[in-house]
């Protein structure tokens, strides 16, 4: 018992009738047609009508401005650049790439966009050498970015807006915990109520960082991939789902329905939630956009993110994602890598995995 206040012995919460109303109002928009032609004419209504959900046309274009600020060679064989990039009039993202001399014909081009808790781009692209980074890589691997150019793949990870670099005034300070978190509250209270959106803000950045690379041309885009754990995997998600000039997709720890792990786990990140997104579509929808492309989602079976009733809610969007590949007859083009534990991102089978999708790919009629 508590001194300073009383206790509740019977509680008046909302959630119960929001849950009901989700029943009734929600995914009105999901793929009902029965052929990849019908599925091609529903992708471009269903990208329309997500761009406009997200607020993209109230972004601005702008030229790229690349400028590079640092290059530091790190052990084994790897070029660490740090470059500037304007993506919106007098917005800029730093982004750190990561490249390897023993780049071979397997190399690929990875954007690596990071999730919350591991200081944007620090975590990403695995500088250890900072105490909180290092405590948040071994905590959930989050390295991804280093461990793919130590794998031989040049590695772009770019600070997103709210992180590292890029945090609003609210968390502009050394404190370790505004460090390593992001300003995505304050994103979300400064882009809603004039019809923008911060995964919207994020994709577009991304989108311009593919702009980069293509600018620069030093690497084949027939190769461009993206992979992304937690926060990463939802931009991963809504960047493959909405530009095809991405050729493989690897979302890890972000792919569940929203009912369960949005909804009725209310009290995730504001990047997560768009205004009337969930009267149209579920998660798997959206991921279904990335169909035929190869694609390896990655979810672990103790994720409290995946909700109350644990990977079944993942698998209820899988079967939807999987039902527009085979539609395309690219069945084998997805691969579903189901870990043990906690949220956390796993290097044991994304490799092969990913192999195997770009294989099957490769090797279709
Ligand atoms: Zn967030």
């Amino acid at each position: 018992m508590n001194p300073d206040c009383i206790s509740i012995e019977h509680y008046y919460p909302t959630l119960p009738i929001m849950q009901r109303k989700y029943d009734r109002l929600a995914r009105k928009d999901y793929f009902t047609g029965s052929s990849a032609a019908d599925f091609d004419a529903w992708r471009e209504m269903a990208r329309n009508r997500l761009k406009q959900l997200l607020g993209m046309e109230l972004m601005e274009p702008c030229p790229l401005c690349p400028q590079i600020l640092e290059e530091t060679p790190l052990p084994g064989g790897i070029l660490r650049q740090k470059v500037l990039l304007q993506t919106e009039p007098d917005t800029y993202m730093p982004v750190y790439i990561l490249i390897p001399d023993h780049r071979d014909g397997h190399s690929r081009v990875f954007l690596c966009p990071p999730g919350h808790q591991g200081a944007g781009k620090y975590s990403v692209a695995g500088l250890g050498e900072i105490p909180a980074v290092a405590r948040a890589i071994d905590f959930y691997n989050y390295d991804y970015g280093l461990q793919l150019a130590q794998h031989g793949h040049i590695a772009l990870c770019p600070d997103c807006r709210g992180f590292g670099e890029r945090r609003d005034p609210d968390k502009q300070t050394d404190k370790t915990d505004d460090f390593l978190t992001g300003t995505c509250y304050q994103l979300a209270h400064m882009a809603e109520p004039l019809g923008l959106t911060v995964i919207g803000m994020l994709v577009w950045d991304l989108q311009r960082l593919i702009d980069y690379v293509e600018q620069r041309g030093e690497w084949s885009m027939d190769t461009l991939s993206c992979l992304g754990f937690s926060g990463g995997g939802m931009q991963t998600l809504w960047l493959c789902a909405l530009d095809d000039r991405v050729k493989l997709a690897v979302i890890s720890g972000y792919l569940y329905g929203y009912k369960d792990s949005l909804l009725t786990l209310c009290g995730n990140c504001s990047c997560n939630y768009v205004p009337q997104l969930w009267r149209h579509y579920d998660m798997g929808d959206i991921a279904s956009l990335i169909a035929p492309r190869p694609l390896v989602v990655q979810s672990c079976r103790g994720d409290h993110l995946n909700g109350p009733r644990g990977l079944q809610n993942v698998l209820e969007q899988m079967d939807i994602v999987r039902r527009a590949y085979d539609l395309y007859g690219a069945s084998d083009r997805i691969v579903h890598d189901v870990c043990e534990g906690e949220h956390r991102f796993h290097s044991e089978h994304i490799f092969e995995a990913m192999d195997t999708v770009l294989k099957n790919a490769t090797s279709a009629p």
